[in-house]
């Protein structure tokens, strides 16, 4: 162990930037080189085998020129608490593989609904991710679905299948792809999903939300569940939570949250007021494995009423019968998907321990104020178009330069050299950002969560970007 914290250690410290832009071709032949049938003689030889195949050339989110995907620098505390939860190696299914640990995690869900706005009745559990704690709330939404129609005289002795065809669920069309796979997943199909249009802020636009539900209404299919996001992914807009809360009440919805970004937000002074009204929701999905900064994984799934997490308890004689219940012992596996769980909820509750929830704001608000002073730079340059205005921590835009004749290149012109730069940047392994579409055209994306990035770095990030773009045009040009 000493030896593999020296050497991360090292490599954290001395890194020259976030990724060295090696190609999959190139590292592939070291990986498939390994002789997996013999062992090397000791840790020592491991370690420095992984070098080569994997330290060496990994990406690393805490550099500050990674400005990239929804991935966060981890906080040292929870680090410690990784080592220890998988050294214990506690199962959060049941209290006699978990004794402590249920209570710890059972603490962690109260506090997060407790800062959510949930009221004395929520419960929660965690989950692998935000994807899996969306899936589950939307298991819990048809569920409910399903039981009321089976009360309803109209839908007596119809079976499943016939009852899940005429649910619908509604998210707007900058939410996250998870909604719409755990729709295919729960045999409602990809087109259960309605994608709601946004407005300028690429928030979800109740009108049109108004709209798309009456017309689903009149069409004699039923509201299963609303999904507001709070943070998209790509512009972290948030929709309004209130309006989408009331017409989800209108149409007896379900309304989830998915707060897989925005979460974070909770822990946050100065910008926790985004979040006004998520305590209307009936479910939450919040990742502490994004904008608390813990390792992955590390997600939660937290509803308003404890009973409703009922719609995924199944009582197994060897492992949580029905007594157990009975006699009030404490499990987690009543309220999960999963069985077998790791103990995640210990990396978050010694960052609260020793960072407390003031220190873990203070880092997501350090990454939202940089997103902000770097959106007015590029605002400012005319060589740069935004898709939105910055919200949360990240900033969608793209290079759309003069040409030589001194009107802005093409469409065209620009989607190609958007995609070039993307490539460029991360072959040269200097910096990393994203890239996402915008009605069909190209862009580029930072997405910032890494608080001792500084402005500089952002800087020098353009520099490299108008680099890039330059080099591209100067050859499409010869
Ligand atoms: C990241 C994200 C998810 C998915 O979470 P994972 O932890 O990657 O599974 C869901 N919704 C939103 C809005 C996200 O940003």
């Amino acid at each position: 162990m000493r030896l593999a914290i020296d050497a991360v250690a090292a490599k954290v410290e001395t890194a020259a930037g976030p990724f060295s832009g090696i190609a999959p071709a190139d590292l592939a032949p070291a990986v498939a080189g390994v002789d997996l049938d013999t062992p090397l003689p000791d840790t020592a030889a491991a370690l420095a085998e992984l070098e080569s195949v994997y330290l060496r050339d990994a990406v690393y989110f805490h550099h500050p020129k990674y400005a990239a995907h929804l991935n966060c620098p981890v906080v040292i505390p929870a680090l410690v608490g990784e080592a220890i939860l998988s050294a214990v190696n506690s199962s959060m299914d049941t209290w006699d593989q978990s004794a402590g640990a249920t209570l710890i995690e059972q603490r962690l869900i109260r506090w997060t609904a407790d800062r959510l706005g949930l009221g004395p009745q929520a419960d929660g559990v965690f989950t692998s991710g935000g994807s899996a704690s969306n899936q589950q709330a939307l298991l819990i939404a048809r569920n409910r679905a399903v039981a009321a129609l089976r009360t309803d005289p109209g839908h007596k002795g119809r079976r499943l299948p016939e009852l899940l065809g005429g649910l619908r669920i509604f998210a707007s069309e900058a939410s996250h792809f998870s909604i719409r796979k755990s729709a295919s997943m729960l045999g409602l199909g990809y087109d259960a999903v309605i994608p709601v249009p946004c407005d300028a802020n690429r928030r979800m636009d109740m009108q049109a939300l108004e709209a798309a539900m009456s017309a689903s209404a009149a069409r004699g299919e039923r509201a299963m569940a609303v999904v507001a996001t709070a943070g998209t992914t790509d512009f972290g807009s948030i929709d309004p939570l209130l309006q989408t809360a009331r017409l989800a009440e209108e149409h007896g919805a379900w309304l989830h949250v998915d707060a897989a970004y925005g979460g974070g937000l909770i822990t946050s002074r100065r910008h926790r007021h985004l979040l006004d009204g998520i305590g209307a929701a009936d479910s939450v999905t919040v990742d502490y494995h994004k904008t608390f900064f813990q390792p992955v994984s590390s997600s939660a799934l937290l509803v308003r009423e404890a009973a409703m997490l009922g719609h995924v308890t199944y009582y197994a004689d060897y492992l949580n019968p029905e007594s157990a219940a009975r006699d009030a012992i404490p499990n987690q596996v009543d309220k999960s998907i999963q069985t077998t769980r790791r103990f995640d909820a210990l990396k978050l509750w010694l960052t609260l321990r020793i960072m407390g929830a003031d220190g873990v704001g203070a880092l997501l608000d350090a990454a939202i104020d940089l997103a902000a002073a770097t959106g007015e730079l590029v605002e400012a340059d005319p060589d740069f178009d935004t898709a939105a205005p910055v919200q949360l921590s990240t900033l969608v835009f793209r290079y759309r330069p003069a040409g030589p004749d001194g009107r802005k290149v093409d469409e065209e012109t620009s989607d190609a050299l958007n995609l070039h730069i993307r490539r460029a940047l991360s072959a040269s392994g200097k910096a990393l950002v994203a890239g996402t579409t915008v009605a069909g055209r190209h862009f580029l994306k930072f997405t910032l969560l890494n608080a001792d990035t500084t402005l500089e770095d952002m800087r020098q990030i353009l520099a490299l970007i108008r680099r890039a773009g330059a080099d591209y045009l100067a050859g499409a040009a010869a």
